[in-house]
């Protein structure tokens, strides 16, 4: 079974272009980390390399050995913030995974005994929720 290409217009790669907004959490020269606009749990953020690539199974290594260390880092401020009992990474492979958006992506959701997730990609969060979760975790990651 052959694999679609990369499409360098995909909406994360947008973000990365500022062709369309996102709230940001973290940035530097190799991964953008900023908050999920459709959150399985408050906090849920997403984290993606500036190299682009469909996901992990065309992604260059290189790439996330420098990925890896930020979802890390991001999943350790996001416990801290939201006083989490637990935190969930995931990343889907393709349509049959579950995957929606073309870009290599990790999610990180903050996760509390007996509270179940939201469906994926549910209802869009507000603005004004997504600002003041992402200034909780940059407070945590100044810490
Ligand atoms: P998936 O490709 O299924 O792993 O998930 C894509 C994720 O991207 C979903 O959780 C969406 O809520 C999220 N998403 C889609 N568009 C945006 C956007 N413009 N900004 C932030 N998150 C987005």
């Amino acid at each position: 079974m052959t694999t679609a290409a990369y499409d360098p217009n995909n909406i994360f790669a947008k973000i990365l272009k500022g062709e369309i907004p996102s709230v940001k959490l973290y940035e530097d020269d190799h991964t953008l980390a900023f908050m999920d606009v459709m959150p399985q749990a408050p906090g849920h953020l997403l984290v993606i390399p500036k190299t682009g690539s469909r996901n992990m199974l065309d992604a260059d290594p290189a790439v996330l050995a420098k990925l890896i260390p930020v979802v890390q880092k991001m999943a350790v401020a996001a416990k801290e913030a939201f006083e989490a009992d637990g935190i969930y990474i995931a990343q889907f492979n393709e349509p049959a995974a579950g995957q929606t958006v073309f870009h290599l992506h990790f999610h990180v959701i903050p996760r509390h005994e007996g509270q179940p997730l939201k469906p994926h990609t549910g209802g869009m969060e507000s603005i004004d929720v997504l600002k003041a979760n992402a200034e909780k975790i940059k407070a945590a990651m100044d810490e």
